[in-house]
């Protein structure tokens, strides 16, 4: 049954509305402009990581749905592909406004769902409503190359024009940004969309597309179905969707991207990341063990671009004798737990919060187990987040802030992405060292270095195997004019999220030859390749 979107205009954030048949609700579909309650015999529950109550029951979309979804945005591709670039910008110049409106639901329901701190949850809607606002120029981004006379009286110009049907499968950790690093640059592109949010978090993916659409977003332009593996795979296989965007996993992407590309998409694949910051010893020691602790234990460390192993760069000169720390690195690690001590774990909305829950029991159960597997091949615990209790909040997914020294890159918290509030320490004695350190990691997303020294800085940024390099930068998140660059086994295709290459990913190149002078047919017919000499 169908059922008008205003209905859902309070999702998450008045749980009463929105629960008028099922407590606890139902998350409804998006197909052809309705938002529509799955048939579905399997739900699962959307789980507040805080409390453990279940917020509501997202449905394992039918192979039928999921068609009908395809088939809704098929549909709508033909008359959206034709509405002027102009009135689709307009779309997108209407839902930044409406995204400012509604910035404080959006971000109570991706707290109450994902568990990060309100003020977090904000700068995860902001930095997607960035992206909004650089899709409003569209026009610009898309324009075509023009060569006059590429031959007499010949001109050739290439137009970039949208794919058809393309799709998006979201990982839980930023509920709102990661849709709208999709949807807003694929849609103004002129093609149409489906959307698979993450299972553990759909609430925001259905409120952005409830403001999308009453910013005039037409019917079957955005859909939504949600689900996991088997949605995937269909999503891969349907013969009508021409490309997929992924953000997740490196087990999740690698299989979407084989799956994907041997149907003929296209695919640009996110994947996970191990992110390190050298730290030199000229570097400002305030500035960068704020820049640390904030990095390592923000959004209880489930950032792709979270700052998890830190290498100190201390001379091996007056290294101590008895174990592998200079002084010096010991000063520091001393400063860097106490700033890690102060951080309140909270609620993601209570006021005092700096760090939120891990998103699960699961999560937080293996994110233990790799302390612990540090722990036992020799690793130093500096401190141990894993027993913590928050009064009023005792069943939550908790672990604070968690910092292990003396690692090596051999063990198995350091080759695994940890992807929780855990900053893991190594030490090299020169920066060759420190950037083969780096180097040697299988992922690239992001690395960062903190230091005074210019001639040290060009030289990390020169040699350093990463897509996002901060130079006292710890989390170098690009802004939506230039493009999300990871790289190694953190990235999977050719074109990456956003800024022109989003564009390009979104688009394909129609090249036109044209003469419009008066022909002289009498010359006959040349069989030999034309050439302009
Ligand atoms: P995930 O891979 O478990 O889930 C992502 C999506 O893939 C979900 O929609 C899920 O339903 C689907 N999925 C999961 N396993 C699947 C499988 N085996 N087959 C088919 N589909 C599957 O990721 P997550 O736990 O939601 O997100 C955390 C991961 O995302 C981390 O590794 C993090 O580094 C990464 N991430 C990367 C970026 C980036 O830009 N590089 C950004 C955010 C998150």
């Amino acid at each position: 049954k169908a059922v008008r979107p205003q209905i859902f205009a309070k999702f998450s954030t008045d749980a009463k509305l929105y629960s008028k048949q099922h407590n606890p609700p139902r998350v409804p579909n998006l197909i052809g402009g309705a938002f529509i309650e799955s048939r579905s015999s399997e739900y699962i529950d959307v789980i507040n990581p805080a409390t453990q109550e279940v917020v509501s029951q997202l449905p394992l979309t039918t192979n039928e749905e999921f068609k009908a979804a395809v088939s809704a945005a098929k549909q709508a591709f033909p008359s959206w592909r034709n509405t002027p670039i102009t009135t689709r910008q307009r779309v997108m110049l209407k839902l930044q406004e409406l995204i400012r409106r509604d910035i404080d639901k959006l971000a109570m329901n991706i707290t109450t769902e994902q568990g990060k701190t309100l003020k977090d949850a904000q700068g995860d809607v902001f930095r997607g409503l960035e992206v909004v606002e650089h899709a409003c120029g569209m026009a610009t981004l898309q324009m075509g190359e023009y060569v006059p006379n590429v031959s007499n009286g010949i001109d050739t110009y290439s137009l970039r024009e949208p794919l058809g049907v393309c799709a998006g499968i979201c990982p839980f950790n930023f509920p709102a940004m990661i849709p709208l690093w999709m949807f807003p640059v694929a849609v103004t592109c002129g093609n149409t969309f489906v959307l698979k949010p993450s299972e553990k978090d759909p609430g925001a993916s259905i409120m952005l597309a409830e403001l999308a659409m009453e910013a005039g977003l037409p019917d079957g332009v955005l859909n939504i179905v949600h689900g996991t593996h088997d949605t995937v795979n269909a999503i891969c296989d349907d013969a009508n969707i021409r490309a997929i965007s992924f953000v997740g996993s490196n087990v999740a992407g690698m299989h979407i991207y084989a799956r994907a590309s041997a149907k003929g998409k296209r695919v640009q694949s996110n994947m996970g990341a191990k992110n390190h910051g050298i730290v030199l010893p000229d570097a400002n020691m305030d500035a960068t063990l704020n820049a640390l602790a904030a990095a390592g234990f923000g959004a209880a460390g489930q950032r792709c671009m979270a700052l998890s192993t830190v290498v100190f760069r201390f001379s091996l000169l007056i290294k101590n004798i008895t174990n592998l720390h200079t002084d010096e690195v010991y000063l520091w690690e001393d400063k860097l737990v106490e700033r890690a001590k102060a951080l309140k774990v909270n609620a993601g909305t209570e006021a005092d919060a700096d760090l939120g829950p891990v998103i699960s029991k699961q999560a937080k159960e293996r994110i233990c187990r790799l302390i612990q597997s540090g722990i036992e091949s020799g690793a130093r615990l500096l401190l141990d987040g894993r027993n913590i209790v928050v009064p009023g909040y005792e069943h939550g997914n908790f672990i604070g802030p968690t910092i292990l020294t003396d690692v090596t890159a051999d063990m198995e918290c350091y080759k695994e992405e940890i992807f929780g509030p855990v900053l893991l320490c190594m030490q090299a004695d020169s920066l060759e060292e420190a950037i083969k350190i780096v180097n040697k990691n299988q992922y690239g997303n992001g690395a960062a270095i903190f230091t005074s020294s210019g001639a040290a800085a060009r030289k990390f940024q020169t040699e350093i195997e990463a897509g996002q390099v901060g130079i006292n930068v710890p989390i170098p998140v690009p802004l939506p004019f230039f493009s999300f660059t990871g790289s190694k086994a953190s990235f999977a295709g050719d074109l990456n999220f956003y800024g022109k290459a989003g564009v390009n990913f979104y688009t394909q190149i129609k090249t036109v030859t044209q003469q419009w002078r008066d022909l002289p047919g009498g010359s006959g017919v040349s069989l030999a390749m034309p050439t302009s000499q």
